[in-house]
């Protein structure tokens, strides 16, 4: 995979949300055509032989390439969503943030048990948020989870992958 494509075209934003954070902004990879394509073929090539059947994308810059490769691997697309969003019958999961809390949404009939999932979103950071939305897709027992996201932050203290854990399937295409 052309890993340089992909950290050329990411944009750092400094001081974004706030003092002292270098927020990496995905919106200036999902713009190139060249990137979307890079992306795609490598998740398609990481993917494509695993039986994957239901992608689950993050709200919201996971549904940007959740989407396109749950199209590309003939899978179906399930959003897991902010609170208050989705308007059929929910589970939750509530996980830390910085300040406070946070919660995240999947409608209970977006998995089944004979299910081989993958969840998508664009970056990992404390690993917090994937965490709840592994537990929701858990709960519903489906034969296997994988993860995957765009891009890892390596600073420390952050700790994303310990969070999730050693036995957790997770892919990551850039390290910043
Ligand atoms: P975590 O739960 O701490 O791992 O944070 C990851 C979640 O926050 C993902 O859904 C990301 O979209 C979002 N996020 C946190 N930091 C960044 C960033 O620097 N760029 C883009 N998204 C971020």
């Amino acid at each position: 995979m052309n890993e340089k494509l992909l950290l050329n075209n990411l944009r750092n934003i400094p001081d974004y949300p706030k003092a002292g954070i270098q927020f990496q902004d995905v919106s200036t990879l999902f713009k190139n055509p060249d990137c979307v394509k890079e992306i795609k073929e490598e998740l398609v090539r990481i993917y494509k032989d695993k039986g994957i059947t239901k992608v689950v994308g993050v709200e919201s810059r996971g549904f940007v390439m959740g989407g396109i490769l749950a199209s590309e691997l003939g899978a179906g697309f399930v959003m897991a969503r902010k609170p208050g969003k989705l308007p059929a019958l929910t589970c939750k999961a509530s996980y830390k943030k910085e300040y406070g809390y946070d919660t995240i949404e999947i409608h209970t009939d977006a998995i089944e048990e004979g299910d081989v999932v993958l969840i998508h979103d664009d970056l990992l950071a404390t690993g917090g948020s994937m965490q709840a939305v592994y537990n929701l897709c858990a709960h519903f027992k489906p034969k296997k989870i994988y993860i995957n996201f765009l891009i890892e932050l390596a600073m420390e203290g952050l700790h994303g992958r310990e969070t999730l854990g050693a036995d957790k399937d997770i892919t990551t295409l850039v390290t910043v």
